[in-house]
C-alpha cells in the first residue's frame, strides 16, 4: 500500500514536473514575425534511411549474422573550414526560427511538441559530411558490394540532399549526414541559408523526433509543413 502510493506520489511530482516543462517550453516561444523573405523553388524530399532496419532484419533472415556499424576507413567525416560556417549558420537560424511558436509547433498535429527542443544537432559530433563518409549500410548495392554512405549519396544525390542513418548502424546514436545539395545549392543560391535551415530541421525531427517521413505523410509534406510554419513567406508549390 505504501509502495504503491510512493508510486503515485513519484508519478504526480513527474507530471507536475512535466506540465512545468511543456508550459515554460510553450512560454519560450514568441509570438512574433519574421521578416519577409522571397519565394523559393520547390524544396525536394529530402528522406531518412529509415527503411534501414528492414532490409537489415531481411539480411538476418537469410542466416548471414551482420555486424554492425561497418565503418570503413572514415565513418563520420569531420565538417571543417567554409563549410563548417555554413552548417553552424544554418543551426543557428533554425534555432532562431523555432523561437517563434508557428514555428516551434509546427509539427504539433503529429505528436512533436516542440522543434526548438529537437534542434539538438551538434556539428561533428552527431552531424557529419556523407560525401565520404565509408559507413556501411545495411543493404548490398548493385554490384553486391556493401553500399556505404558516401556510394549512396553520391548516386542518389541530385534528390537526396541529408540523411539520418539510425542508431544500430552507427554505433553512436542517431545521425544526420550532409548530401552535396546542402554545401552547394543549385537553386535559389541566395536563400541557401534558409534551404539550410529547413534541411537541418528536417533531419532533427528524424534524429531526435525518432518519427520518420510516413508518420507524417512523406517526406515531401513533413518539409511543407515545416517550411510552412517557420518560414511561411516561402512559397512551396
Ligand atoms: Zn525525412
Amino acid at each position: 500500500m505504501l509502495f504503491t502510493t510512493t508510486i503515485k506520489l513519484i508519478d504526480y511530482v513527474f507530471l507536475s514536473f512535466f506540465l512545468i516543462v511543456i508550459f515554460v517550453s510553450n512560454a519560450n516561444c514568441q509570438q512574433t514575425l519574421v521578416a519577409n523573405i522571397p519565394n523559393i523553388p520547390n524544396i525536394p524530399s529530402i528522406p531518412n534511411i529509415a527503411s534501414a532496419a528492414s532490409v537489415a532484419s531481411s539480411e538476418r533472415s537469410l542466416g548471414q549474422t551482420i555486424k554492425y556499424p561497418i565503418v570503413g576507413n572514415n565513418p563520420f567525416p569531420l565538417i571543417m573550414g567554409v563549410e563548417l560556417e555554413k552548417v553552424n549558420q544554418a543551426l543557428l537560424l533554425a534555432k532562431e526560427l523555432t523561437k517563434r511558436c508557428e514555428c516551434d509547433r509546427a509539427l504539433q498535429d503529429y505528436g512533436v511538441e516542440s522543434l526548438a527542443q529537437l534542434l539538438k544537432s551538434e556539428v561533428n559530433i552527431n552531424l557529419f559530411d556523407g560525401r565520404t563518409s565509408t559507413l556501411g549500410l545495411p543493404w548490398m548495392s548493385e554490384n553486391k558490394k556493401r553500399e556505404t554512405v558516401n556510394t549512396y549519396f553520391l548516386k542518389n544525390q541530385d534528390w537526396l540532399w541529408a540523411g539520418v542513418i539510425q542508431a544500430p548502424f552507427t554505433g553512436k546514436g542517431n545521425v544526420i549526414f550532409l548530401n552535396h545539395y546542402f554545401f552547394s545549392p543549385t537553386k535559389s543560391v541566395s536563400l541557401a541559408l534558409e534551404q539550410r535551415s529547413i534541411i537541418l530541421i528536417h533531419e532533427s525531427v528524424h534524429q531526435f523526433g525518432n518519427k520518420d517521413d510516413n508518420h507524417f505523410g512523406g517526406s515531401k509534406r513533413l518539409t511543407n509543413l515545416i517550411t510552412k510554419a517557420c518560414l511561411p513567406n516561402l512559397k512551396i508549390n
